[in-house]
C-alpha cells in the first residue's frame, strides 16, 4: 500500500503542504510552524485489529528496521524513507518501570515510570533523531546538497544527532550554551565526532544562532522546530499503550521546556484514537521547572496572555528554556487532553529524585520534576488514588551524577539535602565496620 505523509503548516487557515524531502521548516506562505501529516484515509484501510496484529509481530525482531521500538510503527511515522536508508540504534522498546515503592508511599499503587532515557544516547531524543536523521541520509541519496545538520541543544537533541550522525557518516555540528550542559553530555558529541561551538550565552541564544546558520539550505536543522523529530518521539504514546496492552492510562505526566515532547506524547494518542487502537484519552500534564515556565505562567492566564521570559539557572538544565518552539502545539494538546500544567522548585526536583532513587530508580532532574509535580498533585487531590498514571522519565540520571553527588554530598547551594544518603568513612578495621554496621542496621 503507498502510505504517505508531508509537512503541513500548522495554521488552521492556510494549510499548505510541503515534501518531507525539501529543506523547510516553516511554513513559506505564512510563517508558521509545520507539522508531518499522515494520509489517514489510506492507513484506515487497515482495521485496528491488523495493526496490532502487525506491530506484534515486529516487536523486538530482527527483521530491519522493525526490530527498533520506533521503526515498527514505519507506516505511522514516515513512510517515506526506505528501508536501506534507515539510520537506527534500535531505539524505543524501552521499560514501562512500575513504581511499586514510590507509589506506595504516595499512596497510588497504580504508578509506572517509562524509563525513555534507557536508550543509545541516554534520552528520549533517540526516538526523533532517528526519523530526522534517516530523512537526511534519505535526501542525500537522493542528491540533495547537505553538507551537515545543526541543532542547538541543552545537552541531549547533541548527544543524539551526533551519534546518529555519526552511525550515518554524516557530518553534524552542535551549539552548546557554554558552562549550561553536564559534563557527560558535553562529552558525547565530542566523542561521536561532532563539530562542537560553545557559546557565551542560554539555549534560546544558540537556538537563534543556529536558526540563521541554517538558513543555508546545506545545513539542515535538527532541532524539535523540525517536525520530523516529533513523528519519531510519538511512538513513545504507541509503546506505553502496548505495554498495557492497549488499555490507556488516565494520567501521563511530561516534563516540558521546547515543549516538542508534550505535542508529540498528544498526538501519538490522537493517531492511536483515530485508528481505532484506543477509546479514551489520558489527561496530560506537562511539568516545568518554577526557574523556567514560561509555559506554567500562560497556563494561569487561561492561555490568555503569553510572554517569553529569560529562564533562570536550574539543575533541570535541559528544559532551561525561556521561549520554547512548539509552544502552540503544545497548548493546542494540552486542550485536548484536559491538560495540566504544573511547576517545581529547585528543591522539589532535588527532593524528587533522591526520593525516585531510593526507590529503585535513577532519575534525571527532569524526571524529578515531573515526580515533583505528580506529589503535588497527589497532594491536592487531583490525581486520585485509583488512576493509573504514568511519568515520562527523559534521560538516564547517570548523565547527571554531578548533581546526585552534590546533593548526597549537601553541596547544592539553596538545597536541603533531606534525603541524603553519605558514605561511611571507615579506618579498615573489622570491628569497626561492625560496630558501624550494628548502629545502621538497627531497627
Ligand atoms: C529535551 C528534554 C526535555 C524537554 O523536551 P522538550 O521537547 O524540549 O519539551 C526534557 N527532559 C530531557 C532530559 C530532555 O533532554
Ligand atoms: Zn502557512
Amino acid at each position: 500500500m503507498a502510505y504517505t505523509a508531508w509537512f503541513e503548516c500548522f495554521n488552521e487557515n492556510c494549510r499548505k503542504r510541503y515534501s518531507l524531502t525539501e529543506v523547510i521548516y516553516n511554513c513559506g506562505e505564512c510563517g508558521s510552524l509545520l507539522q508531518v501529516v499522515h494520509d489517514m484515509d489510506e492507513l484506515s484501510k487497515t482495521s485496528a485489529a491488523e495493526w496490532v496484529r502487525l506491530f506484534d509481530e515486529r516487536r523486538m525482531r530482527n527483521m530491519w528496521p522493525y526490530g527498533s521500538g520506533v521503526w515498527r510503527l514505519k507506516e505511522w511515522v514516515c513512510p517515506e524513507v526506505a528501508d536501506t536508508n534507515v539510520v537506527s540504534m534500535f531505539e524505543g522498546e524501552s521499560n514501562l518501570f512500575w513504581a511499586e515503592r514510590l507509589g506506595a508511599e504516595i499512596g497510588l499503587p497504580d504508578l509506572w515510570i517509562k524509563l525513555c532515557g534507557n536508550s543509545h544516547t541516554g534520552s528520549f531524543k533517540d526516538l526523533g533523531m532517528t526519523v530526522l536523521v534517516s530523512m537526511v541520509k534519505q535526501m542525500k541519496a537522493e542528491g540533495k546538497e547537505i553538507r551537515a545538520v545543526a541543532c542547538a541543544s541543552t545537552g541531549d537533541t547533541s548527544a543524539a544527532l551526533a551519534a546518529y550522525c555519526a552511525a550515518a557518516g554524516i557530518q553534524s555540528i552542535v551549539f552548546l550554551p557554554t558552562g549550561k550542559v553536564s559534563n557527560e553530555q558535553l562529552i558525547q558529541p565530542i566523542a561521536n565526532g561532532a563539530l562542537v561551538i560553545s557559546l557565551d550565552t542560554d539555549f534560546d541564544g544558540c537556538m537563534k544562532v543556529v536558526q540563521k546558520i541554517a538558513e543555508d539550505k546545506t545545513i539542515y536543522l535538527a532541532n524539535s522546530k523540525n517536525s520530523l523529530r516529533i513523528e519519531g518521539q510519538k511512538t513513545v504514546s504507541m509503546e506505553m499503550a502496548h505495554q498495557f496492552d492497549w488499555d490507556v492510562p488516565d494520567v501521563v505526566i511530561i516534563p516540558g521546556g521546547n515543549l516538542g515532547n508534550v505535542s508529540a506524547l498528544g498526538k501519538g494518542f490522537l493517531m492511536m484514537e483515530k485508528l481505532g487502537l484506543i477509546k479514551k484519552r489520558p489527561r496530560i500534564v506537562c511539568a516545568q521547572a518554577e526557574k523556567a515556565n514560561p509555559l506554567y505562567r500562560y497556563y494561569k492566564t487561561g492561555f490568555t496572555n503569553y510572554a517569553p521570559i529569560q529562564a533562570q539557572k536550574t539543575y533541570a538544565s535541559a528544559i532551561q528554556i525561556g521561549d520554547p518552539v512548539s509552544l502552540e502545539k503544545a497548548v493546542k494538546m494540552l486542550k485536548e487532553f484536559d491538560g495540566i500544567v504544573e511547576q517545581a522548585s529547585e528543591q522539589e526536583i532535588a527532593d524528587a529524585c533522591a526520593r525516585g532513587d531510593k526507590t529503585g530508580m535513577y532519575t534525571c532532574p527532569h524526571t524529578g520534576v515531573a515526580l515533583a509535580a505528580l506529589f503535588k498533585l497527589v497532594d491536592r487531590g487531583v490525581v486520585r488514588r485509583e488512576q493509573k498514571v504514568v511519568v515520562v522519565s527523559t534521560a538516564h540520571g547517570l548523565k547527571f551524577s554531578k548533581f546526585k553527588l552534590d546533593y548526597h554530598e549537601r553541596r547544592l547551594p539553596d538545597v536541603e539535602s533531606r534525603y541524603s544518603n553519605l558514605p561511611l568513612h571507615l579506618p579498615p578495621d573489622v570491628d569497626a565496620v561492625k560496630r558501624a554496621l550494628d548502629e545502621r542496621l538497627k531497627g
